[in-house]
């Protein structure tokens, strides 16, 4: 089962201008060059230390735990 931050959306500031621009998770993880909608000048994505692998990681790691936590709440007691 594929989980993927991918299509989560972040505001990061141009270090130049300081306007926020709006990127995706996948644009960071694959090191995207955007252009700045306050100043026009490139902006390239570093995903610095792999830290969008990491979270997602640790994401997938909780939705696992949350649903075998689930799975043992909504167990059905059934008797014969
Ligand atoms: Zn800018």
């Amino acid at each position: 089962m594929g989980f993927s931050l991918d299509a989560a959306e972040l505001d990061i500031p141009c270090p130049r201008c300081r306007f926020f621009n709006e990127v995706t998770i996948k644009q960071v993880r694959t090191r995207d060059v955007v252009i700045c909608r306050g100043c026009k000048s490139n902006l390239r994505l570093d995903d610095h230390m792999n830290q969008v692998r990491v979270a997602e990681r640790q994401l997938r790691e909780s939705i696992s735990a949350l649903t075998g936590s689930l799975g043992s709440l909504l167990a059905i007691d059934i008797k014969l």
